[in-house]
């Protein structure tokens, strides 16, 4: 095995791998891929190779903790690829506050920096960080490469950015930053192979996982976007509301005289489907239910998302594309159609069997605005940045 680089994205209870190839100057070679889901419950270690062949599916000991999944990941790094290098290491960091527009190579003066930024994402930052750690006790001499959800958005003007509260308390980068940026720059970067006829025009890419957001595109560069200060805003998540009355969270405090930690685990573990189910903050579980709370959630999903679309649409003066991407927008044909119905105003005709099909394109061939569904590569995003800013790729792949 040639020496070779690491793609991690770490969560609270996951921990995401790609194995990239050492490049042949014009790209990475995707050798393997997978993670250790069910952290902190029921750990189980997935693999395949770059063609999807399965290499491992085991259950591990209920007590794996996030240490314990970066040793199971280390290990199995060292009985597959014994004797090559580790080239690099690249991150998924989900903020990068004002400071970091550009991924960036980790030192211990950008990891502080980072660190202050945990408040802004407690769900997410800290399992980031601890990922760097992890990596910088096991191979401290392997660069490292944080890149961040917010930089695809930076750079819009500052009636997008501004956050309206008094200026002297948003002095310290409380403003709009947006998020799920890598998977935004990656179908950015295919859309001139994958939907030409947009590419260059007026898009709006809807992320739909277990969080979501939409992103307002012109020519390929993100315009707004429904996530702002943190990756509380905008649509119904999983287990985050989206937008909400401000006034219902100082009603948590003074009315219920909740704490600040409980009020954070409502708005981030409690809330978005999970919270109107009262069921599961997984759509598939919420589809296959016939019961009135589930139904609210999916009827709240969609409502909630054909709203935003008719936002951003109103953001960049019409559309020209709307693409679907993450586990939702990847793989639920009637999320997609349902969508697609509620914004059928704006011009988009929707090609059923091309949408049971999961795409690429699934509107009608006259279809004013057209319709597609393009998986996302978030990885393959780091990787590149992680060649390309260590000098291991040329600039451009
Ligand atoms: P993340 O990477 O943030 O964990 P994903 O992009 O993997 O999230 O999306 C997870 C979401 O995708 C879950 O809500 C899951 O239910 C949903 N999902 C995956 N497959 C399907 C499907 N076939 N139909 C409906 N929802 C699906």
């Amino acid at each position: 095995m040639a020496d070779f680089a690491v793609v991690l994205n770490a969560g609270s209870s996951s921990l995401k791998f790609s194995i990239y190839g050492e490049p042949e100057r014009s790209g990475w070679r995707l050798e393997a891929r997978g993670q250790i889901d069910g952290i902190g419950s029921s750990p189980r270690f997935t693999a395949s190779d770059g063609a999807g062949v399965r290499l491992a599916d085991e259950r591990m000991d209920a007590g794996v903790d996030g240490r314990g999944a970066f040793a199971a990941l280390a290990a199995w790094l060292r009985s597959r690829y014994g004797g090559a290098r580790v080239l690099a290491v690249g991150h998924r960091v989900v903020h990068g506050g004002a400071r970091y527009a550009r991924p960036t190579i980790v030192t211990p003066t950008v990891l502080e920096d980072l660190r202050e930024l945990v408040p802004l994402a407690p769900l997410h930052q800290p399992y980031n960080l601890a990922a760097i750690d992890a990596v910088l006790e096991r191979l401290p001499d392997v660069p490292q490469v944080a890149c961040f959800d917010t930089s695809f958005h930076r750079g819009q003007p500052a009636v997008v950015e501004v956050v309206p509260l008094p200026r002297e308390l948003c002095g310290g980068g409380v403003q709009r930053y947006g998020f799920h940026g890598l998977s935004y720059e990656y179908i950015a970067s295919v859309l001139p192979a994958a939907a030409p006829e947009i590419a260059h025009r007026r898009v709006i890419v809807a992320h739909l996982g277990s969080g979501a957001s939409l992103c307002a595109m012109n020519d390929g560069k993100s315009v707004d976007s429904t996530l702002g200060f943190t990756a509380l805003d905008g649509l119904c998540m999983g287990t985050r509301p989206g937008s909400i009355d401000p006034g219902v969270i100082l009603y948590l405090f003074q009315g219920l005289g909740l704490s600040a930690p409980e009020v954070e685990t409502i708005l981030y573990k409690k809330s978005g489907l999970l919270g109107i189910s009262g069921i599961s903050n997984d759509m598939r579980v919420l589809l296959g239910s016939s019961e009135p709370g589930a139904r609210l959630a999916v009827d709240y999903f969609v409502y909630r998302a054909a709203k935003e679309i008719g936002a951003l649409a109103a953001v960049l003066g019409g559309i020209d594309g709307l693409v679907f991407t993450a586990g939702i927008g990847e793989n639920s044909a009637e999320i997609r159609q349902r969508i697609c119905e509620a914004s059928a105003w704006l011009g988009i005709e929707l090609d059923e069997a091309a949408n049971d099909a999961q795409g690429p394109r699934i509107s009608r061939s006259g279809s004013r605005v057209s319709a597609w569904v393009i998986p996302t590569n978030e990885e393959l995003i780091i990787a590149r940045h992680t060649g390309v800013l260590l000098g291991l790729l040329q600039t451009g792949v």
